[in-house]
């Protein structure tokens, strides 16, 4: 550590140049102008906007909805349908009541494989994911398949880091029942063709298999379009409001309403019923019958903030501004000695960068630049089978998002290079 005070990162931020989004607009940021926050992927710093809309709710019209005769009641449930209709225009899906707010991607997946997977999978079948899945999707329907005694078979990925579509294609068949995998990866940034992937398991499945997408790291960086997407294929597709900007504890679950209409309630109480008997219960419409419980309305009105902030700025701009930040992080981390990066090259990646740096442990390397004032993350990134296909048990991981600075990447390089002057690495 001696060496880093002797040899201090410049810790001012002089200005926001080449950012999407000004900083000044994330009071977090703005507080701490030395901050180079690259963990957006993890989750996102939030906008002011988004603070204000939450604030505003529990000033003006926090009450539980849905239950109450009196107009507070009657204002809730009015900011909650307002925030669900929101966020489904964002998403591109056009029936908001396919929308189904949850706590996070993992709620939904656990959610889709509680209720379709243990309706409709069994012995005999076959669940396909793939490598890159994160353990959200993967657990889950690893578990699933194994309650149930169906086969549970990994889609390999290309050496750059993508999915081997022929393996893919090869897994799928008419016994498949699952098909699931990620928008684009946590841990590489591969944005993945999914209509291409959601198409080629309709088929091959003979339009059995439910095709789930993951797209916790999709929603924060591009336009969706989920009604194309479900169109080529895909059924239910699942994001976590927190990497969108929005809060913590709210996520959703978008799907095809064929697929969602014929799914069983998963957790049972208030709201999701239509009529409880003594001895049998009906349940309500969508989106309720899989909203049990008093919804977390101040949540989904953050999030559709989030939305509405993302929609202004362009959600389509983002992924452009990230793949720069990207093309700019791996042609100098490519240069450094040492340095071993994975995943494709910068226009088939979202703003995620992957690496590990030769004689340097990616926490060693995590703790060196946190001295610096940069945050990146390190370990496996809930993605352990991808790490054993890496042949590594970890990675340094830079993340980007609108705000993130070609400034902010230059200081993450310069970290890595005193890092590695640190442990006598590198050349
Ligand atoms: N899927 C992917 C691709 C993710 O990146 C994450 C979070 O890192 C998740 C799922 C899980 O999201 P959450 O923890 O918000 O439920």
């Amino acid at each position: 550590m001696t060496t880093l005070l002797m040899d201090p990162a410049p810790l001012v931020r002089a200005h926001d140049a080449g950012a999407l989004a000004p900083r000044a607009e994330f009071p977090l940021l703005a507080a701490d102008p030395a901050l180079v926050y690259l963990d957006s992927a993890a989750t996102a710093q939030k906008p002011r906007a988004v603070l204000d809309a939450m604030r505003a709710y529990y000033e003006t019209a926090n009450a539980n909805p849905h239950r109450g005769a009196y107009r507070l009641s009657a204002a809730a449930t009015e900011a909650y349908a307002a925030a669900r209709a929101r966020v489904a225009r964002f998403c591109g899906l056009a029936d908001a009541d396919c929308l189904v707010f949850v706590r996070g991607t993992t709620e939904a997946m656990n959610l889709a494989a509680g209720s379709w997977g243990r309706a409709h999978v069994g012995p005999g079948d076959e669940v396909v994911v793939t490598a890159m899945d994160h353990h959200a999707a993967f657990v889950t329907w690893q578990q699933l398949a194994r309650e149930r005694g169906a086969a549970f078979r990994i889609a390999e990925l290309t050496a750059d880091g993508r999915v081997d579509e022929d393996h893919f294609a090869s897994l799928l068949s008419e016994r498949t029942r699952v098909v699931a995998f990620p928008h684009v990866s946590n841990a590489l940034g591969t944005v993945n063709p999914v209509a291409r992937l959601a198409g080629l398991a309709r088929e091959r499945s003979g339009g059995r298999a439910l095709v789930v997408c993951d797209g916790a790291q999709g929603v924060p960086h591009m336009a969706v379009g989920f009604d194309a997407l479900a169109a080529a294929g895909v059924d239910l597709y699942a994001f976590s409001g927190h990497k969108v900007g929005g809060p913590m504890g709210v996520g959703a679950l978008l799907g095809r309403r064929a697929v969602l209409e014929a799914m069983p309630p998963w957790q049972f109480g208030g709201d999701m019923i239509s009529r409880v008997g003594d001895e049998e219960t009906t349940w309500n419409a969508l989106p309720h019958k899989f909203e049990a419980g008093t919804p977390n309305v101040g949540d989904a009105v953050g999030l559709a903030a989030a939305v509405e902030w993302l929609d202004a700025l362009g959600a389509d701009r983002v992924l452009a501004h990230e793949r720069a930040l990207a093309a700019r992080a791996l042609d100098a981390l490519g240069a450094l000695p040492g340095l071993t990066l994975y995943g494709p090259g910068a226009e088939s990646r979202s703003g995620v960068v992957s690496f590990s740096v030769e004689g340097v442990h990616p926490h060693d390397l995590a703790t060196i630049l946190d001295e610096r004032g940069v945050c990146i993350r390190a370990g496996h990134h809930c993605a352990q089978p991808l790490m054993r296909r890496l042949g590594v048990p970890a990675t340094a991981r830079a993340s980007f998002w609108a705000y993130t600075t070609p400034e902010d990447v230059d200081a993450l390089v310069d970290g890595v290079r005193a890092a590695q002057r640190l442990f006598g690495v590198g050349g």
